[in-house]
């Protein structure tokens, strides 16, 4: 083991929604540079591919239990990786400061007099619903996003009330709860008939949109897959007519 005389540098790093044209240039070159590379569940191999073959390559995911039990070991390896290596990538789905530990991470290692440089990811959040065809502020129907867990919430712990001035909803993590989080957003003053969309596995090959309602969603009706992008609001109906006019494109060309 090579021994150091001060840190290494970690780079907090995004890896975008799945499709590796979606990488930064920064990330490709950390990438491609890392003595270790840190990557969770949602990082795909394309992504990983890219990587120094004789880097150390940890996988960190949720298998070895749950998040909240295994962050405080994924901490102490981050900071001890940075004293073998001059660089260490943390490797994250999306953007690293949205839901994904960024600033727990980053506080842990800087308290520690390890250097930490952030390299920002293209996120689910806003990514995932325009490659569906929906913008998530349209001039004249929406003019604010929020962005918003949907994890370990039964639909009643979430002040769902607080978001009912907020036009597009974006909820990540909020596939298993669908049904419950549905029926408190509509019991805050959302119609029922609110649209809603489902982006599932955005900017991968199999990605699928699954379009419905508040109320369907509240009744059960609706199937989706995780991971999955949920948009609730007026902007959805977007993706009827952007997905039509791009198919149509698709016709003259082809
Ligand atoms: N830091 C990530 C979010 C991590 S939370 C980001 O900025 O994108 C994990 C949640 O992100 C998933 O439950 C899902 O809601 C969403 N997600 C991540 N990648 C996705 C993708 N390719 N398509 C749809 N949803 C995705």
């Amino acid at each position: 083991m090579v021994s150091r005389s001060r840190p290494g540098t970690v780079y907090l790093t995004g890896a975008g929604p799945g499709d590796p044209e979606l990488l930064t240039l920064a990330a490709a070159r950390v990438l491609s540079r890392a003595g270790a590379v840190f990557y969770d569940r949602l990082v795909s191999p394309e992504i990983l591919a890219l990587a120094h073959h004789g880097a150390e390559m940890i996988y960190v995911g949720k298998e070895g239990g749950q998040q909240d039990e295994v962050q405080p070991r994924i901490l102490r390896q981050l900071a001890a990786a940075a004293w073998r290596h001059a660089a260490v990538v943390r490797l994250k789905g999306g953007d690293p400061m949205v839901f994904g530990r960024g600033g727990e991470e980053w506080a842990y290692l800087a308290e520690r007099e390890v250097p930490v440089v952030l390299i920002p990811g293209v996120s689910s959040a806003i990514s995932a619903p325009g490659l569906s065809g929906i913008p998530l502020t349209l001039r004249g129907v929406a003019r604010s996003f929020a962005v918003v867990t949907g994890h370990e919430q039964d639909g009643q712990h979430e002040n769902w009330d607080a978001f009912r001035s907020i036009d597009t909803l974006v909820i990540l993590m909020g596939v298993a709860h669908r049904k419950q989080i549905a029926g408190a957003l509509i019991a805050s003053g959302r119609p029922a008939n609110q649209p809603a969309a489902f982006v599932e596995r955005g900017s991968t090959p199999r990605s699928r949109t699954v379009t419905s309602t508040l109320g369907a969603i509240a009744r059960g009706e609706t199937d989706v897959e995780s991971p999955a992008v949920w948009i609730v609001g007026e902007v959805v109906r977007q993706h009827e007519v952007l997905a039509a006019m791009s198919e149509e494109l698709i016709e003259a060309v082809a």
